[in-house]
């Protein structure tokens, strides 16, 4: 009888859970997901942590999420040695067939200088346990009207600002960066995003956090803003060189994603795939952003293409039509904007129907990986042949000369 084919999925976000739930439903497969913590964080509803009536779940257990036939391991992966095919974990070595990295991202650190100060304001990161710890002091905070200042201008700062505005009125919010908030969505997005957030209450002001924050928050043009807490939401930085960095010299991005080949392999290593916010693939116009829009369709055709090459065929090159994004802002409102597409205008619009769309959003989300995994359902996504590539060079996603080395 045929030996099973060894896969290991590394990490358990949307990504690593839904390529571990569609190869676990080929008998083939002998599926091992690392994933520490054992959950899935529901990273696009983060913004409902800091609600007045938190609903829904923000973190689902992995392994009734990816059924019985994949194996999930509650452990951090440490090194992948190419040569031997193995990964290094927190619970000892795994050998591979394949290997599948779907480490994600992480928010931008806190830059020292600011996660050093001890007086006010407070700084906390956009992430589920700061933004939980947070959530315990807004009814003091806000029974104050303490100032609330969120550093960033991209969706996840505009869905923090807006639902602070929203469920704690009495809270003095303000958004700084060094352009609009969602600018780079174009001008219409921006401007009705601002509108929507000045009638939450919410501020904004063009600036950027100087190294210091005694006081207040100091801009780099010299103002200085009074805050009782600082939230950090000014990017996402890749974790693939987390487990990466020792196996080979991999070409990397300046926020830390790999530069993978058209197929999503690594360049000399066939067997080795990275998918998510952890690679970095050239669309149409420019490098495909993170997101889970891009992160789940790679998922599931880096999982196509290990069965494929496990049949003895060439794994295809990655196609993906953008569908455009939804942002929540505030209460049941949300935004959502089109890129221009063949001839199709960019559409933006904002209102409470869309606000339902981004639930049931959400929601697919998350029950596209349990029914992926129950074989009720086959995830789908729109595709077109990206960019022409360079083959079989790299997706021309490298955008600086920095590599990973030993
Ligand atoms: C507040 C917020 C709102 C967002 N809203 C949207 C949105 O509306 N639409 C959208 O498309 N995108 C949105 N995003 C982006 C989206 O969440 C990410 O693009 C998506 O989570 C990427 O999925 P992933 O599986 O690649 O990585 P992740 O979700 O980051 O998952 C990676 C997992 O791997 C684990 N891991 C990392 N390293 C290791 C290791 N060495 N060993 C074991 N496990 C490891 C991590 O703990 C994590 O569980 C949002 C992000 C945030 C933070």
């Amino acid at each position: 009888m045929d030996k099973r084919f060894r896969v290991v999925v590394v990490g358990g976000g949307y990504a690593g859970a839904l390529a571990a739930a569609r190869l676990g439903r080929n008998a083939a497969m002998e599926v091992t997901l690392i994933a520490a913590g054992g959950q899935l964080v529901h990273r696009v509803r983060l913004y409902r942590e800091l609600s007045l009536r938190p609903d829904g779940r923000l973190a689902f257990p992995l392994q009734p999420l990816v059924g019985p036939r994949v194996r999930v391991v509650d452990a951090w992966a440490t090194s992948v040695d190419v040569d031997a095919r193995r990964v290094q974990t927190s619970q000892g070595a795994l050998p591979y067939d394949a290997l599948l990295v779907a480490t994600g991202s992480v928010g931008r650190a806190v830059p020292d200088e600011l996660a050093a100060t001890d007086s006010a304001p407070t700084v906390v990161e956009a992430t589920h346990a700061s933004l939980a710890e947070l959530r315990r002091q807004l009814p003091e905070l806000s029974a104050r009207c303490g100032r609330v200042v969120i550093a960033g201008g991209g969706t996840t700062a505009v869905e923090l600002a807006g639902t602070l505005g929203h469920d704690w009125p009495r809270l003095r919010v303000t958004m700084i960066s060094p352009q609009a908030p969602l600018a780079s969505a174009g001008p219409t997005a921006s401007s009705t995003v601002l509108k929507r957030l000045q009638r939450l209450g919410v501020t904004w002001q063009c600036g950027r956090v100087a190294e210091s924050i005694e006081q207040g928050v100091r801009l780099t043009e010299g103002d200085t803003l009074e805050a009782d807490v600082l939230v950090w939401a000014t990017g996402m930085e890749s974790r693939a060189a987390s487990v990466l960095a020792n196996a080979l010299p991999i070409p990397c991005r300046g926020d830390g994603r790999v530069a993978v080949l058209a197929t999503l392999q690594l360049p000399d290593r066939p067997e080795v795939f990275v998918v998510g916010d952890a690679a970095a693939v050239q669309g149409q116009s420019g490098c495909l952003p993170m997101g889970c829009k891009v992160a789940m369709p790679m998922a599931a055709h880096a999982a196509d293409a290990i069965v494929a090459m496990r049949s003895g065929r060439q794994p295809e090159a990655f196609a993906y039509v953008d569908p455009g994004s939804v942002v929540a802002v505030g209460g049941s409102w949300a935004l959502t904007m089109s890129g221009a597409d063949e001839g199709v205008p960019a559409l933006t619009v904002g209102s409470r129907a869309v606000g339902l769309v981004k639930w049931l959003l959400c929601w697919y989300v998350v029950a596209s990986i349990r029914l992926q995994a129950t074989g009720w359902f086959w995830y789908r996504w729109r595709r077109r042949p990206l960019a022409p590539v360079r083959e079989p060079g790299l997706a021309a996603a490298v955008d600086d000369d920095r590599r990973v080395h030993q």
